[in-house]
């Protein structure tokens, strides 16, 4: 992939990265690590015996999830470093622009994807 586009990517990448932090950090009240949110949840847990904390599972879940988007996130960014990005993790073939703009993280072309799931 030339330059100039995978560094469109890389611009793309980096906002939404700057979003989940920001989200993140809303959050939590900071950035944290996951260790310290489960260690956080055992010491609640152990305050409150049984009772669920519904509002705090919900937000440990939403947590989860942009975690994950950004370690994906990460990994695209680390590809376009080392000018892999854009490519088919599987088989190397290049992944079309039009995948890469609906889902920058996207790792695999759309046969090998499907094979994956
Ligand atoms: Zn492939």
């Amino acid at each position: 992939m030339s330059k100039p586009v995978s560094d469109t990517f890389r611009l793309q990448l980096v906002t939404r990265r700057d979003e989940l932090l920001a989200r993140l950090q809303g959050q939590r009240g900071g950035a944290r690590s996951r260790a310290e949110a489960a260690s956080d949840k055992r010491e609640r847990a152990d305050d409150r015996g049984l009772v669920r904390d519904d509002a705090f599972d919900l937000g440990a879940e939403l947590g989860e999830r942009e975690t994950a988007e950004l370690q994906a996130i990460e990994r695209a960014l680390e590809r376009v470093h080392d000018g892999s990005y854009g490519l088919c993790l599987q088989c190397g073939a290049p992944i079309p622009a039009a995948r890469l703009h609906a889902q920058p993280t996207a790792e695999r072309c759309v046969a090998c994807q499907a094979q994956a799931e």
